[in-house]
């Protein structure tokens, strides 16, 4: 009982200007939050039923999380995330009464949305012998709640994965993460943004172009593109301990070792 006190319901301060990119992604996701709120008769003349889930997918550290939490933030919904792994590994032998808990406080804080991240750990710890069974009946319990809850005003599930490819069927059935919203690597105007939102508060070298450094960072995730301003910070501090600003000859020299996650395959 006391690992279940874990789940809190957050406050993001997270808003949509603090991604980079993904404008299709977020002006989607605001329909889907307001459009059942404000245009609900066109809606149902239409015929169309407001989704209670939705699946983000693609590469790590390309805003999946960022995202759901400026949705929360900027329509004011409450918010409650969990990770995939976690239902296995905090709540040992409790992941199911889990799984029915964190419904239960997404109801009573309605409008809100509950967060799975990683929700690919549920398919493939079916697979193992150990946790396949626990697996299987965590995905059950998640099928209920899910089946259960109502859309309008209520609680909705956005989940999270890198791994669309292993999530079980059942999970995307209509009425449960009926849409699936890909989000990508940034391109050079995302990149430029991101360096943007980064640097704002970073004393900059006149001569630091970010235009250039985004056509330079092709192949970088935001995760990656946001370390990267940081480890230029550090580089000019391991240059002059006192140092006033962080100059283009910092980022040259970061940029030269930088990790560059993005592959061919993540690219959809
Ligand atoms: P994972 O699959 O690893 O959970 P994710 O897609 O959920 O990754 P986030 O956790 O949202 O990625 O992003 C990681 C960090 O990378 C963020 O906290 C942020 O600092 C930075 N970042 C990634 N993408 C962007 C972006 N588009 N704009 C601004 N920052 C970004």
């Amino acid at each position: 009982p006391s690992a279940m006190r874990e789940i809190f319901l957050e406050k993001p301060s997270t808003t949509w200007s603090d991604i980079g990119g993904q404008s299709g992604v977020k002006e989607k996701l605001k329909q889907m939050v307001e459009w059942p709120l404000t245009k609900a008769d066109t809606m149902k003349n239409l015929g169309i039923t407001p989704p209670r889930g939705v699946l983000l997918y693609g590469p790590p550290g390309c805003s999946k999380t960022l995202i759901a939490k400026a949705l929360a933030n900027e329509s004011g919904l409450n918010f409650l995330s969990v990770k995939g792994p976690e239902l296995f590994n905090k709540y040992v032998g409790e992941s199911e009464r889990a799984v029915r808990e964190i419904f239960r406080k997404a109801r009573a804080a309605a409008p809100s949305i509950i967060f799975f991240d990683e929700i690919d750990a549920l398919s493939t710890a079916r697979g193992h012998s150990e946790a396949g069974a626990g697996g299987e009946r965590v995905l059950t319990s998640l099928l209920t709640e899910m089946d259960g809850i109502e859309s309008l005003n209520g609680v909705m599930v956005l989940a999270a994965t890198n791994r669309p490819d292993v999530i079980d069927s059942a999970l995307m059935r209509p009425g449960r993460l009926s849409r699936l919203l890909y989000v990508g690597p940034p391109d050079e105007h995302a990149r430029q943004q991101i360096l943007k939102i980064r640097t704002k508060n970073m004393c900059l070298g006149s001569e630091v172009d970010l235009e250039e450094i985004a056509k330079t960072t092709e192949g970088m995730t935001g995760a990656e593109i946001v370390a990267l301003c940081e480890e230029a910070g550090l580089y000019a501090m391991s240059q002059d301990e006192d140092a006033k600003e962080v100059t283009k000859k910092d980022f040259d020299h970061v940029l030269k070792g930088a990790r560059r996650g993005v592959t061919e395959e993540m690219l959809k």
